[in-house]
């Protein structure tokens, strides 16, 4: 048995569903990916054609066939939607479109919808924006099941909130329903956010201060970047493993550490033609 098949790391990218999102698993398979992300609709638009019947058996048969653990599918949501929209009319068609992603996933037996936040876009402060995103969280809980509400940390660029794990933990205090609200660490986010990584100390220290501020036991998933901006700039701008300024050593971290065993890790690199081989790279550093 070679080593990436006893691994408990399930790392994966997030791949096209261009042409249907059928075409996920198997864009999936073919890099040799164990866990992935897609859009269940297209990111820039509000508005998607509802699933049908066929579009959702063949995802399945896809899926099945990729051989990929339905529990590694980490969805993301689209773009446009701003669940802290300061104003009522446009937070109510965001938190419509959203609850319409949710139900997507349910229909294609998806577990997980990775979201950001929201934005307050400099008219109401930090606090009432995330007690608007409280607010659009519990409401969508209670008109769907068996989805879990993963929030994403972000690089706080504009007005972005959830740059702070202290924003992470505010949503989580505030969800009625704590069994479907989970996060996930994007480490290109992490680290233009000001929480370093790029060495063990440095590595450690941000772990201990996620986990005593969220806890692991809220970790549903994780993006594996490099970033092309610098430390703590607040920029959001992905780059290749080992290019950026994170390096690799915080890479080699992420694969030995147990409490990040059986998550979806996410590639959201920009050179998509080299997933593949940032997959192997990634495999490598297992007990290295
Ligand atoms: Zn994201
Ligand atoms: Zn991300």
């Amino acid at each position: 048995m070679k080593n990436s098949e006893k691994s408990n790391k399930y790392v994966g990218a997030h791949v096209s569903a261009s042409g249907g999102v059928f075409n996920a698993p198997v864009n999936a398979k073919n890099i040799g990916a164990k866990a992935f992300a897609l859009f269940t609709k297209n990111q820039r638009q509000w508005m998607a054609k509802p699933l049908d019947t066929k579009t959702i058996d063949e995802f399945l048969k896809n899926l099945e066939e990729s051989r990929i653990d339905p529990k590694q599918i980490l969805s993301h949501d689209s773009y446009l939607i701003n669940l802290g929209h300061p104003e009522e009319d446009k937070r109510q068609k965001s938190l419509d479109a959203f609850i319409d992603e949710v139900k997507r996933c349910e229909l294609l037996s998806l577990d997980k919808l990775n979201f950001h936040p929201g934005s307050h876009l400099k008219k109401i402060s930090e606090e009432q924006c995330l007690d608007l995103i409280a607010d659009s969280i519990n409401r969508t809980l209670d008109v769907t099941e068996g989805v879990t509400l993963v929030i994403e940390n972000t690089a706080g660029q504009g007005s972005n909130l959830g740059y702070r794990f202290e924003h992470l933990a505010y949503l989580i205090d505030k969800t009625e329903d704590k069994s479907r609200i989970g996060v996930c660490l994007d480490t290109c986010h992490m680290f233009t956010a000001g929480y370093d990584i790029r060495d063990k100390e440095s590595y450690e220290k941000t772990m201990k201060e996620f986990d005593e501020i969220v806890g692991f036991e809220y970790l549903r998933g994780m993006h594996i970047n490099d970033s092309k901006a610098k430390f703590a700039s607040r920029v959001d701008r992905h780059h290749s493993i080992g290019e950026g300024e994170i390096g690799l050593e915080a890479f080699r971290l992420i694969m030995n550490d147990g409490r990040l065993d059986n998550i979806p890790l996410i590639l959201e690199t920009i050179d998509d033609s080299i997933w593949d081989k940032e997959i192997e790279l990634l495999y490598s550093f297992k007990n290295r």
